[in-house]
C-alpha cells in the first residue's frame, strides 16, 4: 500500500439544453458563433453545468439545481463560470483540489473541433489546473435523438479530486 494515500474522489455530471433563437451560444465558457444559442435561466452553458455537477458529485454536495436554483434571480443570465468557481471553492474548503477533468460535448452542429482548445484552456483556468489536466472532446450524435435532430446540445463531464497538498 502507498503511504498515507487518500483515495481520490470521482464525480460525474450530465446536462443538456434546448436550442433557442436569439441567444448566444456559450460552451465551456467560450462564445461560439452559431445561428442560435441555448435556452436557459443562466447563460445555458451545458458544458460548465455538467462540470459543476461533476464537482458537486465528487464532493457529495448535491447538484447544480439545488445550489443555483433557476428560481433565484441572482442566476438570471449568469455566467456559468460562477457555478464552476463556487464548486471549486467548496472543494478547496473541504480539502480537495482538482486533479483532472474530462468532458464530452454532444452537438450535431456547430462543429466544435475548432473550439476545443479554447474550451480546454478556459475550463483549466476555472479549475485552477494546467490545460494538460483537462480534456474536451466533441462528438456528433450520428443524427440520432434530440442532439441528432439539432434540438439541443448535451455534455458529460468527469472530474477527479485529490487531497489538497498531495501530488499524485
Ligand atoms: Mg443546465
Amino acid at each position: 500500500m502507498p503511504y498515507c494515500m487518500t483515495m481520490p474522489r470521482i464525480g460525474f455530471g450530465y446536462d443538456s439544453h434546448r436550442f433557442a433563437a436569439g441567444r448566444p451560444l456559450v460552451l465551456g465558457g467560450v462564445r461560439i458563433e452559431h445561428e442560435q444559442g441555448l435556452a436557459g435561466h443562466s447563460d445555458a452553458d451545458a458544458v460548465l453545468h455538467a462540470l459543476t455537477d461533476a464537482l458537486l458529485g465528487a464532493l457529495g454536495a448535491g447538484d447544480i439545481g439545488e445550489r443555483f436554483p433557476d428560481t433565484d434571480p441572482r442566476w438570471t443570465g449568469a455566467d456559468s463560470a460562477t457555478f464552476v468557481r463556487q464548486a471549486v471553492e467548496l472543494a478547496r474548503r473541504k480539502g480537495w483540489r482538482v486533479e483532472n477533468a474530462d468532458v464530452t460535448v454532444l452537438a450535431e452542429r456547430p462543429k466544435l473541433s475548432a473550439h476545443k482548445l479554447a474550451m480546454r484552456e478556459r475550463i483549466a483556468a476555472l479549475l485552477g489546473v494546467g490545460a494538460e489536466a483537462v480534456s474536451v472532446k466533441a462528438k456528433t450524435n450520428e443524427r440520432m435523438g434530440f442532439v441528432g435532430r439539432e434540438e439541443g446540445i448535451a455534455a458529460l463531464a468527469v472530474v477527479c479530486l485529490a487531497e489538497e497538498g498531495r501530488r499524485s
